[in-house]
């Protein structure tokens, strides 16, 4: 079989740039574990045949600059009771010395941030009314304030429709008990551009802006042009809370998220892209929105995860930013900021990211390279052309039998519950050492898929015919119906990028209680 052909399903034969791609990479990942998830399952068809887990996508989760993004005066308190070591960023351990920054400071540090994020805000603000004003000529401009001691929450992204900006209004009444409470005021800031061809994402936008102009959110909603990385700065360093509001799994990574975390503005988010690995609910460094469980229906996921945002709102996360020590420092918040800090700066860092890709991809690449251009490119011609003799000797591969073969016994002498399964190929003229024979144990569910449960290396018997080998396995046994095993033929050489790059493999499936006796 060839793999590799099909465009994304559904017949088309459209040129593929994506797949173009594929397969001229050795390697290939999404930009996070969740995104390298997907990127499986959208691209499944490439590599028809071979189990989702198997595909050769893997993932390296994005990161941020994180000296661009810090708010200097942050970095000044790591400084005075971290030492210069933090500046390293990568090693995790550093950061447990974020609990030596008194709480009292950074809650300080932050509250300063949050009044020079307001002024330039509200500087913005009234160059956009005035220039609406002269647009209208309508009255005078009602100034907004905004309040520098309430619970401050930024949302700024770009506004595609996925990531549902105006989901938290979806029940008007309970947020604006949420945003109007006097003793305890919260308020949203809203920033952010849509494509210019994107109507639906731009109609976002306006509802967000008249709901702001509405009397009853009057300084409680904003919504700022003009998003860029200086605002993104101010606004990543001075909110109290960070919202990201994606439908799973549309957010890739997401990396703003990662930018207000590390100056220690909290996330509250949906498990989508990064988050669903920053997130971490025992050390509690944030609050999620909604589970890992998507349920298909955009109506009702709407439903929950607004009510979701409203409940912790309500029960959580106002209260506990409101909750303040004799000195009127909110102990318990500044703890979630802390742990903030401390598992999302070096982890989301592109310190992390850049060793990553080098470890992963770029070094192993790099030393195939080396080899294959040793001896001017000796190795590159010899697997050229070993490639092309694969390609057209490929089809001679035969799968003669495969059977059961003895139960394993223990150390004891003792049966145990795995045995033993061989196969028995024609190789054509291919030679044992071109291909790899693997098993993957799984169960065919009664719709034809196979849920792979991990794969098992075949060893090689010996020839029992010129030109037929065997090769065992070991596997255990198991009562649960479709439980079976997908046998693999693939091309192997030391100088591949990856298993699967020529589009050679030939599968055969045998269910456990089809297998024969030897
Ligand atoms: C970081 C950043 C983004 C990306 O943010 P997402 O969370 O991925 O949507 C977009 N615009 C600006 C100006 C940024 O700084």
């Amino acid at each position: 079989m060839r793999i590799g052909l099909l465009p994304r399903g559904g017949g088309s034969d459209l040129f593929s740039l994506t797949i173009h791609a594929f397969h001229l990479s050795a390697q290939s990942n999404g930009v996070s574990r969740l995104h390298g998830h997907v990127s499986r399952t959208i691209w499944n068809d490439v590599w028809h045949g071979v189990p989702l887990g198997e595909i050769p996508i893997g993932h390296i989760t994005n990161g941020v600059h994180t000296l661009t993004w810090l708010a200097p005066s942050i970095a000044n308190l790591f400084d005075k009771y971290m030492g210069s070591e933090w500046r390293q960023i990568i090693d995790v351990n550093i950061w447990d010395k974020i609990h030596e920054v008194p709480s009292a400071e950074l809650w300080n540090v932050r509250n300063e941030l949050k009044e020079v994020m307001i002024k330039s805000i509200q500087h913005r603000l009234s160059l956009q009314s005035q220039r609406l004003l002269s647009n209208t000529k309508k009255g005078k401009s009602n100034e907004v304030v905004l309040n520098p001691k309430a619970l401050t929450l930024g949302f700024a992204r770009r506004f595609a429709t996925y990531k549902r900006a105006t989901l938290i209004f979806r029940d008007m009444e309970r947020l604006k008990k949420i945003l109007n409470n006097k003793e305890r005021p919260v308020q949203i800031i809203f920033a952010g551009k849509a494509h210019p061809a994107d109507n639906p994402g731009q109609e976002f936008i306006a509802r967000v802006y008249e709901i702001s102009q509405m009397k009853e959110f009057a300084g409680k909603v904003v919504m700022v042009e003009g998003y860029d990385m200086h605002l993104a700065r101010h606004l990543v360093s001075g909110v109290d809370i960070w919202l990201n509001t994606p439908r799973r799994p549309y957010e890739a990574s997401g990396t703003s998220g990662q930018k207000a975390g590390l100056n220690g503005a909290v996330n509250f988010s949906v498990l989508d892209g990064w988050w669903v690995e920053g997130y971490n609910e025992k050390e509690k460094n944030g609050w999620s929105i909604g589970g890992e469980n998507d349920f298909g229906y955009e109506e009702l996921q709407d439903k929950l995860d607004s009510e979701d945002i409203y409940e912790k709102l309500e029960r959580e996360i106002v209260p506990l930013y409101y909750d303040r020590n004799e000195d009127g420092v909110p102990e318990g918040w500044m703890q979630v900021v802390k742990e903030s800090i401390k598992t999302i700066l070096p982890q989301f860092s592109t310190a992390r990211m850049v060793r990553d890709y080098f470890n992963i991809m770029y070094m192993p690449a790099h030393i195939r390279g080396e080899r294959l251009a040793e001896d001017k490119f000796e190795k590159a011609k010899s697997l050229a052309d070993w490639k092309s003799w694969m390609k057209s000797n490929w089809e001679y591969i035969k799968v003669v039998s495969i059977e059961k073969g003895e139960h394993i016994r223990d150390d004891l002498g003792n049966l145990t519950e795995y045995y033993e399964i061989i196969i028995t190929i024609d190789l054509g003229p291919l030679s044992p050492s071109d291909v790899a024979i693997e098993i993957f144990k799984g169960v065919m569910d009664k719709k034809g898929e196979f849920k792979s449960q991990g794969l098992i290396p075949m060893k090689r018997l010996g020839e029992i015919w010129e030109g037929f080998y065997s090769y065992a396995g070991i596997v255990p046994s198991d009562d649960r119906e479709g439980w079976g095993f997908f046998f693999h033929i693939v091309p192997t050489h030391p100088d591949l990028g990856n298993k699967y790059e020529l589009g050679l493999i030939k599968t055969t499936y045998v269910a456990a209680t089809e297998l024969g006796t030897l």
